[in-house]
């Protein structure tokens, strides 16, 4: 046996470890400390009713002989994806078949599994900085990398690559900066993939957060991309189903991957839960779409909130509209863990340090809204004292 060699290329820690290993150690050593955690992005909202209710009958279903049900669908249940078509794609003028549109259990294991469609010789075109997952699939694959740096000279918006790239990461809203694409800046990058037969992997895990008429929720609404682009979703954000695990992926029939994607699947994954599916499917009923707006107004306000506060208090902030994150310069003479480690200690604030999210990331720290209005407004209180 010998092992991929390309995983010692890795960091040795996971990002979001090695923050919770600082957190844990500190907390131990002030066992009495109120820790507000404003860094990792998972959600705080407990599911709505709907959802709730709908998990319990796919239970209840599940414990009689005449309801049970075995094995999903790999590409998961036609009720389901019909739904998505129907909900997230037709009314923005999108037409999908139902054969495009697979079920997964959320976004992260897809965004890595994708990466073995390609041959590891493909350049690889990544945002600097972004989520990890990009950066680390394509590491363990072996592929090479051009880094696009995202800085506050150019608004966070990537150029183009410089080399010819066969495979992009797009993440738009954007974690961990929290920018978005016009209808038009999109449409460069589909016109880029066009040119030059790349592929653009979509993540559009944060668009629920889209308020701006003019920012695009799925890169198919932009003419051309159903040729050069995978999209892949996730119910996480959007509807709180961190713990749940449901997305989905648009694998169009244009890109030459979909029986492959769906042969991959074949073999690799059994289906998403029945019952994760069920729970879904109530999301878009009225008053599933009431509960989870309810959420989202929510988490908007806090981001909104968040991101008033630290302009107010002098800081440098970007993000926080149309995205969940909040991109803020760290002051003068810190490092992004130094200002990291000083928001831990002396505020008992957890944030993101932007290093952790590539070097471009280096001068900011990322903070989530995914938090509770109090502990926001509490958080910047300490800010003030700080300050
Ligand atoms: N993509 C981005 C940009 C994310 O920030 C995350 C999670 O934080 C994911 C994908 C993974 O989400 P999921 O819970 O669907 O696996």
């Amino acid at each position: 046996m010998t092992i991929n060699t390309h995983f010692q290329q890795l960091p040795d820690n996971y990002l979001f470890k090695e923050i919770s290993n600082r957190v844990e150690a500190f907390q131990q050593s002030h066992p009495n400390a109120r820790v507000l955690r404003l860094g990792v992005g998972d959600v705080t909202r407990p599911l709505p009713l709907p959802v709730v209710d709908a998990m319990h009958r796919a239970v209840e279903e599940l414990a009689h002989p005449e309801t049970f049900r075995g094995y999903c669908p790999e590409e998961g249940y036609p009720w389901l994806r019909q739904t998505i078509i129907d909900n997230d794609y037709r009314p923005r003028g999108v037409q999908l078949e139902l054969e495009e549109v697979f079920i997964s259990e959320g976004a992260g294991s897809d965004l890595g599994n994708l990466s073995e469609l390609f041959s590891s010789a493909n350049r690889v075109a990544i945002l600097d900085p972004s989520y990890p997952a990009y950066v680390d699939s394509s590491v363990m694959a072996g592929r090479e990398i051009e880094f696009l740096p995202c800085h506050a000279d150019n608004n966070f918006v990537p150029s183009l690559p410089k080399e010819k790239a066969d495979i992009i990461y797009l993440c738009f809203p954007n974690n961990p900066t929290g920018t978005v694409l016009t209808h038009d800046q999109l449409k460069a990058w589909v016109e880029y993939a066009r040119t030059n037969k790349s592929l653009i992997i979509f993540d559009a895990a944060y668009e629920s957060f889209i308020e701006d008429s003019d920012i695009p929720h799925s890169i198919y609404e932009i003419e051309g991309a159903k040729e050069v682009a995978v999209e892949v979703r996730s119910y996480s954000k959007s509807s709180g189903f961190t713990a749940v695990r449901c997305g989905w992926t648009v694998v169009p029939k244009a890109t030459g991957l979909q029986a492959m994607w769906m042969r991959r699947q074949c073999t690799k994954y059994n289906g998403t839960a029945y019952v994760a599916q069920r729970a879904a499917e109530a999301t878009y009923t009225p008053l599933g779409k009431d509960g989870i707006q309810n959420n989202l107004a929510h988490y908007k306000g806090t981001a909104q909130l968040l991101s008033q506060g630290l302009r107010d208090l002098g800081f440098e902030v970007y993000g926080g509209k149309n995205a969940p994150y909040i991109w803020c310069r760290v002051p003068k003479g810190y490092t992004s863990w130094s200002f990291f480690d000083c928001l831990l200690n002396n505020c008992q604030i957890v944030c993101t340090p932007g290093a952790g999210f590539g070097p471009s990331g280096e001068s900011y720290v990322r903070f989530s809204a995914f938090s509770n209005r109090k502990d926001c407004e509490e958080a910047l209180k300490r800010l003030q004292a700080l300050a």
